[in-house]
């Protein structure tokens, strides 16, 4: 599809599909249809031969509608849209985050491999990782935040594993730190330990600033990952995830998409593209609240932390480095550490009225969670530990409300919240 000359925002209400199309339809409909009509016998053939890759499509020959589990008008425009926002050459819609995540892993390893992740990650990615590829013999290396590139290098090739190294996966801002991961200086890294008989791929899982405020096919990386069940979907109501990147890489994604059979459905296309439409709107909104319930936290005398992204100075030395470097916006995901341990992060939780208590993230409304026992709890305790999910953090994911009335929320909140110390002191 050709290039257009407008902005993303400006795209996704009309991009990709026409109303003659459909009866004059304004909007793209719900394709609900297992299967399509084929005009001939020789369409059916030359519609296969494209999506089997028998043969190079000719020119302005387009890919024809075949089998919902192949293609459908509500997966290919939703596909075409998602790519404005990350200036990707092609996209794979799934009908989850960690469908997108472990066909992406699945296509690009093989036994024998090392696969290079920094840490955290997601909980369901690093079970994926530690437990799944395991089994394929696929063996997992963690890094941490304050491992720069250059570091890793050394201690690859002092361990004799920098040759071994067949994929490597970062998440950026990390769930549920907050920490950063520089992805230039990692697509740097594999770009040279790639030999010509190996590329050494690069995918990041963008859910938390993506599609909209970090760009990491802009900066070096292979492939973005989304869980579109958080800020692309944005209203709590589908799971779904994509995967970007050039023609050539996604071609190979959307095969074995096709034959794990774990596309998205035409309803969900059709859900995220609703959603697409007020996406830059709903995140905008999200951060700008983020950043005033940050600045309430970090004074709150009862709060011992506060990560977000928009309250790193050049304090904080290499991440506010990358922050400038990669991140538009710093997005709308906290954690905080309460004063106290388990019992005063649950004592927080259930005191909210208007923040709901429950899991996911990027909705319209706002959601708080308990990262070590509930999205993280599979990961052993010193690990948790080793890389800052500790019982007193809580992660909040700011929503559209009016600013002042989260706040009071939080503040009423925290008014419950019993810690020993303080008491003593006052
Ligand atoms: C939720 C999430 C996932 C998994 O996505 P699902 O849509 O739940 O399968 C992956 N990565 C991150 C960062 C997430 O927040």
């Amino acid at each position: 599809m050709k290039k257009p000359d407008y902005r993303p925002e400006s795209l996704m209400m009309s991009y990709g599909y026409q109303p003659k199309w459909s009866e004059g339809a304004i909007k793209c409909p719900i394709f609900q249809t297992s299967t399509f009509v084929f005009q001939s016998a020789e369409e059916g053939k030359a519609f296969f031969e494209l999506a089997y890759g028998l043969r190079e499509a000719e020119q302005e020959e387009n890919p024809g509608l075949i089998y919902s589990r192949l293609n459908n008008p509500d997966l290919e425009i939703l596909e075409n849209r998602l790519c404005l926002w990350d200036q990707a050459e092609d996209c794979a819609v799934f009908e989850s985050g960690m469908s997108a995540i472990s066909t992406a892993l699945f296509e690009f390893l093989e036994p024998g491999d090392y696969l290079l992740y920094s840490q955290p990650v997601y909980g369901g990615t690093a079970h994926f990782i530690q437990e799944v590829l395991h089994k394929f013999g696929v063996k997992a290396i963690g890094f941490c935040p304050e491992e720069s590139p250059k570091m890793l290098e050394k201690r690859l090739r002092e361990e004799g594993l920098l040759d071994k190294i067949g994929m490597i996966y970062l998440e950026t801002p990390a769930n549920p730190t907050n920490t950063l991961i520089d992805i230039e200086g990692m697509s740097n890294l594999a770009k040279a330990i790639s030999t010509p008989e190996k590329q050494v791929i690069v995918a990041v899982d963008n859910t938390y600033l993506g599609p909209l405020f970090q760009h990491p096919l802009q900066l070096g990386a292979d492939l973005v990952l989304y869980s579109a069940t958080k800020y692309i979907g944005g209203h709590s109501d589908v799971i779904a995830g994509a995967c970007l990147g050039s023609k050539e890489l996604i071609a190979r994604i959307k095969k074995l998409r096709t034959f794990l059979g774990n596309m998205a459905g035409p309803w969900t296309g059709w859900l995220l593209m609703r959603s697409l439409e007020t996406l830059k709107l709903r995140m905008e909104k999200q951060a700008e609240n983020a950043q005033k319930v940050a600045e309430f936290l970090r004074k709150h005398p009862k709060v011992a932390s506060v990560s977000y992204l928009g309250l790193l100075t050049e304090e904080d030395g290499e991440q506010y480095q990358i922050y400038k470097r990669q991140c538009h916006s710093p997005g709308a995901m906290l954690s905080i550490k309460i004063k106290g341990g388990e019992q005063q992060a649950f004592a927080f939780l259930n005191a909210m009225k208007l923040i709901k208590l429950a899991v996911s993230l990027g909705s319209t409304e706002s959601l708080a969670q308990h990262p070590a026992t509930m999205t993280h709890a599979g990961i052993p305790v010193e690990e948790k530990e080793r890389i800052g999910i500790s019982t007193n953090l809580v992660r909040l994911s700011v929503g559209v409300e009016h600013y002042a009335d989260l706040i009071h929320d939080i503040d009423q909140a925290l008014e419950v919240v019993q810690i020993p110390d303080l008491a003593a002191s006052h």
